[in-house]
């Protein structure tokens, strides 16, 4: 790499010159971009260690000190953040995705540490032999830096809740460089602010989560999912979209859904339905799944069993910008007998795909 990144800003510390990537170097196409959009930033600061983040953290702050203009910083850990804030032109990318590991630290009380440059699918994969589960996102490459200081709602949700629900302690570098550790006794305002406000109060170096213990009734077996898959169509999204509502509002909170809706003309909707099912299938899962067939116009369905860790397996997809797409979500915190025409009115405006969960 160049040593002189920027004749502007002070000159890069020895101790982050093994972890610099810029413009010259052979790494740098493979490292300037996320899922969605690919950057052009200055400089890269690839951390193998908390005590990188914590240089690069003074490094920037000090660039910040002796120029008059403000650089662009960005954190990135899974690079699948929807803000797609993860990269920048002309600034400072900070990656930490070889901070990765996943640490059982008490099986018995569900302890466990992962460092936030981990993927969900690995995490899924290393809990496994010890059937402990962490509720996180529905796709394994999605990162734990970006998700577990935001929300995280996956296919636990409706029964174990959000990811950051169960975060027990972080340990995280501030902007004034210092290692916080923080949890509900130290720091309790910081550890407020991280499980929603994603980067604004520093880097999460690691996490630790209370993971849940979930197993088929008096079996020592992971528990397996029951997974049904609908491919169907509607030609009334506002009905289909009421029912499906109450379908999954009155059902155990073992049954999470999620709907991928695609416009395939004016009047049709195609519909590609998920309906996960916490358990192996029996008499409340075969009802639950029936009912759900009859909601829509089926073309295909199938049901499948897969443990947790098979349904988020992480297939690691180098990032290019390959998704170049606008995403914008919205919760709702009530049913909205509504919905179903606002989606429409969506579609008409143009947007080509809309998901529900
Ligand atoms: C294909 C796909 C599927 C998804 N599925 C789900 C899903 O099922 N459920 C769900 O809840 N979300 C889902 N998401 C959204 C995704 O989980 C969030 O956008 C999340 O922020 C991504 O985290 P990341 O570490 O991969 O992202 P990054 O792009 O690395 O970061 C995202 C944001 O978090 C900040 N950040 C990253 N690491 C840290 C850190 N260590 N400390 C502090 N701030 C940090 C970044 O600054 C950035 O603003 C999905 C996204 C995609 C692209």
């Amino acid at each position: 790499m160049n040593n002189d990144v920027n004749a502007t800003w002070p000159k890069l510390p020895v101790a982050l010159k093994k972890i610099a990537i810029d413009p010259t170097s052979d790494d740098y196409e493979l490292m300037c971009s996320n899922y969605f959009v690919t950057g052009r930033p200055k400089l890269i600061l690839r951390a193998t260690t908390e005590r990188d983040v914590i240089a690069s953290i003074q490094y920037v702050k000090k660039i910040r000190e002796s120029v008059s203009h403000s650089i662009p910083f960005s954190f990135r850990s899974g690079g699948h953040g929807i803000s797609m804030a993860s990269v920048n032109d002309g600034g400072i990318i900070l990656d930490i995705s070889q901070l990765n590991s996943v640490t059982v630290t008490d099986a018995e009380q569900g302890l466990v540490q992962v460092q936030a440059g981990a993927v969900w699918g690995d995490v899924a994969e290393a809990l496994r032999p010890f059937n402990l589960i962490i509720s996180s996102g529905d796709f394994g490459d999605t990162g734990v830096g970006g998700l577990a200081t935001g929300g995280g709602i996956g296919l636990l949700v409706r029964r174990l809740g959000l990811t950051i629900d169960h975060i027990v302690s972080a340990r995280l570098v501030t902007a004034d460089g210092e290692i916080r550790v923080t949890d509900h006794q130290k720091y309790p305002d910081l550890f407020w602010g991280i499980r929603g406000g994603n980067s604004q109060l520093g880097m999460v170096t690691a996490f630790t989560f209370k993971a849940s213990k979930l197993v088929e009734e008096k079996s020592d077996i992971s528990l397996p999912f029951t997974v049904q898959t609908i491919e169907s169509q509607t030609s009334n999204l506002t009905k289909f979209i009421q029912q499906w509502q109450s379908w999954i509002t009155h059902a155990s909170s073992k049954m999470s859904s999620n709907l991928m809706l695609t416009a395939e003309n004016r009047n049709t909707v195609h519909i590609n339905a998920s309906n996960f099912w916490a358990g192996s299938i029996n008499s409340d899962a075969k009802a639950l799944f029936k009912s759900a067939l009859s909601l829509s116009e089926v073309n295909k369905h199938q049901l499948e069993t897969k443990s947790y860790a098979e349904l988020v397996k992480a297939p690691h997809i180098p990032h290019s910008g390959q998704q170049p797409v606008f995403v914008k979500n919205i919760l709702l915190d009530a049913m909205n007998p509504n919905i179903g025409d606002i989606i429409t009115s969506i579609f008409k405006a143009s947007a080509t795909m809309i998901t529900n969960s």
